[in-house]
């Protein structure tokens, strides 16, 4: 274990004996453009002015120099043409970097966003992980993205980049399958056809998440979108039965994740108390603070504070949130914005 991978370790399992000063990870939606026309997701409507600019975004990793983690995401991150700056700016001010997980719809030009990760991959964080979407076979996925030849586009993505993490090993790929009304049941023959055009494809290549409403985040209220209990049950069954377990400590939180995925399938409870205002926050485009994606309770706008996170996260507003968490009356959900800091919190349940 090297020593920002310690820290971050050190960071998490002291959240499980008391309050942190400060959190150790950002869930940072870097801009809101996007150019899919995805059924299970509003945000490609929105026509985003006054986003946080680079200067901004340096400004706020310079005053807020501790997090170790951070999960990127949009709309579709590889618009924001300084996306590479931005990560360089985390990484020159918080020593402790370890992480930077970013999504991807594989829309942008390919050569582009390779260009780009080899960029990243050579500014030294440890680890890079890049989450490309993929939410059903050929047809399916076009008709649930609503961009013809996406799914095409999405396996050459994977393939391109799988080929560039053999030159750079901090960089890594997954495809990312979110589960909803449009697709449920329909996971085993996905990856039975993408295993055909991708070789060497295994269950480990996939992660797994529920489609979830969010007025802050997705702007779905409403939306007839989360998956039938029955065959998102046979969906993550069959992804977490098929999936090769090692005994490394990612591993180990990957399956205490998919193993509540299961249960908040089946319950629609959340299976652990939410870490955010704790371990996490989400921040948008605009500057706004939230606890959490799934949460419409702003916080504060870090425009108005200054980009001094301390002035809101030990302020009257996150105290309440806090509060709320504490009496579990926050919204009920099971995001891998919000779970893994959530399971290394409650540790003491990691095999459960
Ligand atoms: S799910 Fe992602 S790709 Fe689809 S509209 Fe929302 S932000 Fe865009």
């Amino acid at each position: 274990m090297d020593s920002k991978s310690f820290w971050l370790a050190y960071e998490a399992l002291k959240s499980n004996f008391t309050a942190l000063e400060k959190p150790y990870k950002l869930t940072f939606a870097i801009t809101m453009n996007c150019q899919s026309r995805c059924l299970t997701c509003n945000i490609w409507q929105l026509r985003p002015s006054n986003e946080l600019s680079l200067e901004e975004i340096r400004t706020f990793a310079q005053k807020n120099p501790y997090f170790r983690w951070v999960s990127i995401t949009g709309g579709e991150p590889f618009l924001r043409q300084d996306i590479v700056e931005i990560v360089r700016a985390f990484k020159e001010n918080w020593k402790g970097l370890y992480l930077v997980t970013i999504p991807t719809n594989s829309l942008c030009r390919e050569g582009k966003i390779i260009d780009n990760l080899r960029e990243m991959a050579m500014l030294g964080v440890p680890k890079i992980t890049i989450t490309v979407s993929l939410d059903g076979y050929r047809e399916l996925h076009d008709k649930i993205r609503g961009v013809p030849g996406n799914y095409d586009r999405a396996l050459s993505l994977f393939k391109a980049i799988r080929d560039l993490s053999k030159e750079y090993k901090n960089l890594g790929v997954v495809f990312g399958y979110t589960i909803s009304t449009m697709n449920n049941g329909s996971f085993e023959e996905t990856y039975n056809k993408v295993r055909h055009d991708v070789p060497g494809l295994t269950l480990n290549d996939f992660h797994i998440n529920l489609a979830q409403i969010s007025g802050a985040y997705y702007r779905n209220e409403g939306a007839k979108i989360v998956a039938d209990k029955e065959a998102a049950l046979k969906d993550l069954n069959f992804a977490y039965s098929g999936r090769v377990f090692s005994l490394g400590p990612e591993e180990i939180i990957e399956a205490s994740f998919l193993r509540n995925l299961i249960r908040f399938a089946d319950t629609s409870k959340a299976p652990m108390k939410c870490r955010s205002m704790d371990s996490s926050f989400f921040l948008d485009n605009w500057g706004n603070i939230y606890p959490s994606i799934m949460w419409d309770y702003k916080i504060a706008n870090l425009r108005e504070i200054d980009f001094d996170l301390s002035k809101a996260w030990n302020g009257e507003r996150a105290a309440e949130a806090r509060s709320i968490i504490a009496q579990g009356k926050d919204p009920q959900h099971w995001t891998s914005c919000e779970a893994y800091q959530t399971i290394l919190g409650s540790a003491h349940r990691l095999f459960l």
